[in-house]
């Protein structure tokens, strides 16, 4: 493809960044479409004069927590180099890093509320941890703009059902509304490039940023496959089916991003592709990990028991310091012990206290005092309100970990839960 074509694509992209104040946002995820993207989009921006550049415009990208750390050492120095470009060129551009928010984490999910690690059919995660951290954001600056324009990376040579979503969404001035934010317009500059292009600009080009792309070529070239894109809603396709996903992705087959990285020299990915074994050994009902009961009380493999949870969080923490990965924080730890309290063979308010005390370098305090105290309290009031001590634990612990994390939309669910397991206890307690 000639080089008239990348010409065109900035022209046009300078012409719309005059056009109106509209602010912009640009999702970068690190891989070879959003990198293109914003090295289009930063050189049409240096093309307009100094005194012109008014727009506000935000690099957006996402980090699960538990991506690939040779991945993240790559995209966090490019935003940092971004960043120091943009302030040095008076190009008002800012980088923003958007992670979940610990009650959403990976390892509270899955060691705190007992979710099954990920699958093609239950594949929580990307929501939570990727697109609810975008939305957030976005929402939150909406409410300070009227409308926004967001650039994305999607081509439609992806996927044939990349290039029917983008088909048959409508445009006006070539731009798409949001499937779910209705002020955002969406704008797809590179749409038509194929991959061939998209490398031989890459390859041809240093970043305006400064840097060349070799090193994000030998990446792909250590593993096949998509890449994943930054998500911004539910018809983006699946992250799972990327090479760039989380170190932790059980919704692939295999994790040929890892695999490379391993092959190349990454000693880390060793012990993290072992772990992500063990994922998938607790995923599976037939290893005894999964209650026999879904969340909700019906039959089937249900969350992971509260022994799988104690488990895997010790190898968690084994983990952490076989490979000196900082892998889970002490709010997530106080996160999930909450959690434990809740669940439905109730841990005492000391299980966590108990394995991280046994790790050497983690320090986590429980006061005994204070947790003996209220469990004499819980005791009492079950006894005279002649209720199930565990049952009112349980709620206790329910209504403590909704408020700590400031909503209460799910509450009335769970706690249903919790009275249905009490049933389901009693009538089978009293079939024995
Ligand atoms: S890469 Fe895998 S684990 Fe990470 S958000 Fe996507 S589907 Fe979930």
């Amino acid at each position: 493809m000639g080089t008239s074509v990348y010409q065109d694509i900035k022209a046009n992209l300078r012409a719309l960044y005059l056009e109106d104040q509209r602010p912009w946002l640009v999702g970068f995820s690190g891989g070879k479409d959003s990198t293109m993207l914003a090295s289009l989009l930063f050189d049409a921006i240096l093309s307009v004069p100094p005194e012109k550049r008014k727009k506000p415009v935000t690099v957006l990208c996402t980090d699960t927590r538990v991506e690939i750390p040779a991945i993240v050492e790559m995209i966090e120095n490019a935003l940092a180099r971004m960043h120091k470009f943009s302030e040095q060129s008076q190009l008002n551009i800012e980088v923003r890093l958007l992670k979940p928010p610990p009650e959403q984490s990976f390892w509270v999910n899955i060691i705190g509320r007992g979710y099954p690690p990920p699958r093609r059919n239950f594949r929580w995660c990307t929501q939570r941890m990727k697109i609810d951290p975008v939305t957030e954001f976005v929402n939150q600056r909406l409410g300070h703009w009227g409308e926004a324009i967001l650039h994305l990376g999607a081509r439609r040579e992806e996927s044939s059902t990349r290039a029917q979503t983008m088909a048959g969404r409508k445009t006006r001035n070539g731009l798409r509304r949001h499937p779910d934010l209705p002020r955002v317009w969406v704008s797809n500059p590179i749409e038509y490039l194929t991959t061939e292009d998209v490398w031989a600009y890459l390859l041809q080009n240093s970043n305006p940023w400064g840097g060349d792309n070799r090193m994000l070529y030998k990446l792909y070239a250590n593993a096949s496959g998509g890449e994943c894109p930054i998500q911004i809603d539910t018809s983006t396709p699946s992250c799972g089916n990327s090479r760039f996903g989380c170190w932790t992705c059980t919704v692939v087959d295999r994790d040929k991003a890892s695999e490379g990285l391993l092959a190349a020299g990454d000693e880390r990915m060793e012990h993290l592709l072992g772990f992500r074994e063990t994922l998938l050994e607790f995923r599976d009902p037939v290893n005894g990990w999964r209650d026999n009961r879904r969340m909700n009380g019906n039959e089937g493999p249900g969350p992971l028991t509260i022994e799988g949870r104690r488990e895997l969080l010790k190898r968690l923490l084994t983990l952490q310091e076989d490979t000196h990965l900082d892998l889970i924080t002490p709010e997530e730890l106080l996160l999930i012990q909450q959690m434990w309290k809740a669940a439905r063979e109730p841990d005492d308010g000391r299980g966590v206290a108990r394995i991280v005390n046994k790790q050497r370098g983690v320090i986590m305090n429980a006061d005994l005092n204070k947790l003996n105290r209220v469990r004499e309290l819980e005791e009492k009031v079950a006894k005279k309100f002649d209720i199930r001590v565990d049952k009112l634990r349980r709620m206790l612990a329910k209504v403590e970990e909704y408020s700590e994390s400031h909503r209460a939309q799910g509450l009335a669910d769970d706690l249903l839960n919790i009275l249905k397991d009490d049933v389901e206890t009693q009538t089978t307690g009293s079939k024995d």
